[in-house]
């Protein structure tokens, strides 16, 4: 039977960050999971998601974005390959909209011009836009385009062959937890569970907290491709009503402009990828397209699935839900990541470092909002 200090379960962005964290400090760690870079499963595929730096939902995330940055810059610049392509967030939303509110909230006491803009402005500034008189508006410096799949490259060459490319079966013991993969049987001191959507199913009784739901994501042929390119359009994030958000990037890839809801899409099973994205669940994507950002409208082209894996509000500490879980899991040799409601990938570094040094460090606990004790549940 092999045996290692740390396995880690799943290797999405989350599970890959915090094996590049323990094997860079030394740790005999084993990571398994048996799907790559490049895949169209698991939470963290694709080639982009948005880094801000100013969150609105929680102005606690921004030491955690700046955290993360850091570690993006250092594998960066290690790589010298591109990870974060600096780019500004637009966010807009109706009169009085909160995720504006709170955006503009989380620069204040930083020393930073006030963001907010027009939305005579912003329009003359992203001419792709045609924001109605009396939105509100910010646009935040600090965002980049995330290359995700550069990242899934470069942590799993990183880890060469500390990865078992076989899925893997644990069993909590009182000494460690043994691990079976169809080939072989492990047995680690601890391990680390970044399971993304399957990890209610490995465990239940978080299972009957979490909410998994399929997102479409859609790429569109703008109208008008010069007022959408990279350096014209920044990232734009619109809140046209309650439950109503918009996200979408402008045109790096030439691949037209990737944009999808980021309210919850029909809760379904961590198994149920299929099929591509709908016309009928990408109608809300044209229609703000077309009134909000006439540039970047046009026929859909391209098309994919993912899945958000979310939490719901705490019973003991004041918290909307969609917080993330970075614990251990009670009487146990396990450590618990569920950081997808949508918005983690930007974080994974810092949480990788966070899972890793759970695993290592009796000492260590992750942030209150992180934690499992949130809930009476546990
Ligand atoms: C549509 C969409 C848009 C998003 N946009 C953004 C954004 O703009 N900005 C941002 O910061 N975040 C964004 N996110 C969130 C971000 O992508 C997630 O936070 C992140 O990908 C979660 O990674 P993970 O490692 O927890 O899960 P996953 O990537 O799902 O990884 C879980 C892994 O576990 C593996 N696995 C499952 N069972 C086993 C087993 N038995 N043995 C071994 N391995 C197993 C799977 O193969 C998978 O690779 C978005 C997510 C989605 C779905």
């Amino acid at each position: 039977m092999r045996k290692c200090d740390v396995a880690v379960i799943g290797l999405g962005l989350m599970g890959s960050a915090a094996l590049d964290a323990l094997l860079d400090s030394g740790v005999d760690a084993l990571g398994f999971d048996p799907v790559g870079p490049g895949s169209n499963r698991g939470s963290s595929h694709g080639s982009c998601r948005i880094f801000r730096r100013f969150n609105f939902e929680n102005s606690n995330y921004t030491a955690l974005s700046d955290e993360a940055h850091a570690g993006w810059m250092r594998l960066q610049n290690d790589h010298g390959k591109t990870i974060l392509t600096p780019t500004p967030v637009l966010e807009a939303g109706l009169p009085g909209s909160r995720m504006v509110a709170a955006s503009r909230a989380a620069t204040i006491g930083k020393g930073l011009p006030d963001p907010v803009l027009t939305p005579a402005e912003a329009n003359r500034r992203f001419p792709a836009f045609d924001l109605p008189d009396g939105w509100d508006v910010v646009v935040q410096d600090g965002g980049a385009i995330l290359r995700t799949e550069v990242v899934m490259e470069i942590m799993r060459a990183r880890a060469g062959d500390r990865v078992i490319t076989e899925a893997a079966q644990f069993e909590p013991r009182q000494d460690g937890v043994s691990i079976r993969t169809a080939n072989d049987a492990f047995f680690a001191e601890r391990a680390i569970l970044a399971l993304g959507p399957w990890l209610g199913r490995a465990l239940p009784k978080l299972g009957s907290l979490l909410r998994i739901t399929r997102q479409a994501v859609g790429w569109f042929r703008p109208a008008r491709p010069a007022s959408v390119e990279f350096g014209r359009l920044p990232i734009f994030i619109l809140e046209r009503g309650p439950n109503d958000v918009v996200y979408g990037f402008p045109n790096f890839e030439s691949r037209g402009v990737k944009a999808a809801p980021h309210n919850h899409g029909p809760a379904v099973g961590p198994d149920d990828w299929d099929p591509p994205a709908t016309d009928r669940e990408l109608g809300p994507v044209s229609e703000a397209l077309a009134t909000l950002v006439p540039g970047a409208a046009g026929p859909i082209v391209d098309r994919d699935v993912c899945l958000y894996t979310n939490t719901p509000a705490a019973d003991r500490r004041p918290d909307q839900g969609e917080e993330f879980i970075i614990d251990r899991w009670p009487d146990t040799r396990l450590v618990v990541c569920s950081a997808c409601s949508g918005h983690g990938a930007k974080f994974a570094p810092a949480i990788g470092q966070r899972l890793a040094r759970l695993a290592t460090d009796p000492t260590f606990e992750a942030e209150p909002f992180f934690r499992l004790s949130r809930y009476s549940a546990f």
